[in-house]
């Protein structure tokens, strides 16, 4: 309750004091450290590095004992930037930043440039003035990589890698442009820009094995088994989830988009035991999709000019009773369909007109049987 009634201006003056008086005492760390690490201390005490043994005796993390080690190892180099610090003109992270940037090779012009940055400012001004020798292009050209790894029951997949400069930089662009088309989501309601990368890098995928696609219309990879639990389902696809032949375990919204999209075999389970195929899971026929496709002639969402990847999507959806009269099948571009109504969540207005559909948050038709 006290420090309550302290003014805020006095609290930040004396925080900014106590910075200062920690960068003081770090840079007396740093001398001592550069002391000791001149007489090899840290292979003395058997530790492999400086950054090693300073870790263990302080018993701070490695990435701070490191920066201790880097800035001793400057401190004699930089005379004028330690005699700021000294003054306490400067930070220690700040004078820290400002050798670093001297160190690669950063003329007098650039270092003074430089304090008007903020500390992220000059480590990218840093990261800019580092010549790219030969050696680190062989380095990062070995540690290039693309790891893709799905998680225990495949439900989700995790995406990460290191690319070359110049790679990354294609790649980036690429995947920037494709992302910028994929901002189509109506009422305002955006996606994030993580997301439409996410939704870009997908599309790009599938244009990729379109090279190989047969001419059915059918999505790639859609010719799959689908095993719905029907004790558990009711038949209606599920809302409990259900698996993929060899695949990922996939919920209610993705088995609803399947089933728009491609022949997906729907196999209905019960005491475990595979029942007949459920006729009500079959896929849209190819006659109808044909008819429904040319009557359309594109994306039926009003405003919608996207011909990317035509679909039929069921506006009454197949898990509500829906069916595949022409009249429930409504053509949707991919962005429309796969993202906004299967990943985003919503649904098509039956009430809106056939070629000027509108998205809402309210699903259609009925609702689901219940069990009893
Ligand atoms: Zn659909
Ligand atoms: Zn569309």
């Amino acid at each position: 309750m006290l420090l309550m009634t302290r003014h805020p201006d006095v609290m930040k003056e004396e925080l900014r004091e106590l910075e200062t008086q920690i960068s003081e005492l770090r840079l007396r760390q740093a001398v001592i450290v550069n002391e000791l690490d001149k007489v090899n201390t840290a292979g003395a005490d058997g530790h492999r590095s400086m950054p090693d043994w300073v870790s263990s005796w302080l018993d701070v993390e490695h990435a701070g004992a490191s920066e201790l080690v880097s800035a001793a190892r400057l401190i004699g180099k930089y005379r004028p930037i330690n005699f700021r610090l000294a003054e306490g003109r400067i930070t220690f992270d700040r004078a820290l930043a400002t050798m670093r940037l001297a160190e690669v090779g950063a003329d007098e012009a650039t270092v003074r440039h430089s304090e008007s940055l903020d500390l992220a400012g000059v480590r990218r001004l840093t990261a800019m003035q580092r010549r790219v020798g030969r050696r680190d292009e062989r380095e990062v050209a070995a540690d290039r990589f693309l790891a893709v790894q799905p998680t225990l029951d495949e439900s989700a997949y995790r995406v990460s890698g290191v690319l070359t400069g110049t790679d990354g930089r294609l790649f980036e662009r690429s995947l920037y442009e494709r992302a910028d088309e994929m901002r189509l989501l109506p009422g305002g309601e955006a996606t994030t820009r993580g997301q439409r990368q996410a939704d870009a890098l997908v599309a790009m995928a599938m244009d990729s094995l379109d090279r190989n696609r047969s001419d059915d219309g059918a999505s790639p990879g859609a010719q799959v088994s689908v095993f719905v639990d029907l004790d558990e389902a009711n038949g209606t696809g599920g809302e409990s989830g259900c698996a993929i032949e060899y695949g990922p375990r996939v919920g209610p919204n993705t088995l609803e988009e399947l089933l728009c999209t491609g022949s997906v075999r729907v196999v209905g389970l019960s005491g475990g035991k595979a029942i007949v195929t459920s006729e009500a899971a079959r896929a849209i026929p190819p006659a109808v999709r044909r008819l429904v496709a040319h009557r359309d002639g594109g994306c039926t969402i009003g405003g919608c000019t996207s011909r990317y990847r035509l679909e039929p999507h069921h506006i009454v959806p197949r898990s509500r009773g829906g069916t595949h009269d022409p009249g429930n099948l409504a053509t949707l571009c991919w962005l429309h369909h796969h993202i906004a109504v299967h990943l985003q969540g919503f649904h098509i207005d039956p009430d809106s007109p056939p070629l000027q559909r509108r998205l809402t948050r309210v699903p259609a038709g009925p609702d689901p049987p219940r069990r009893t």
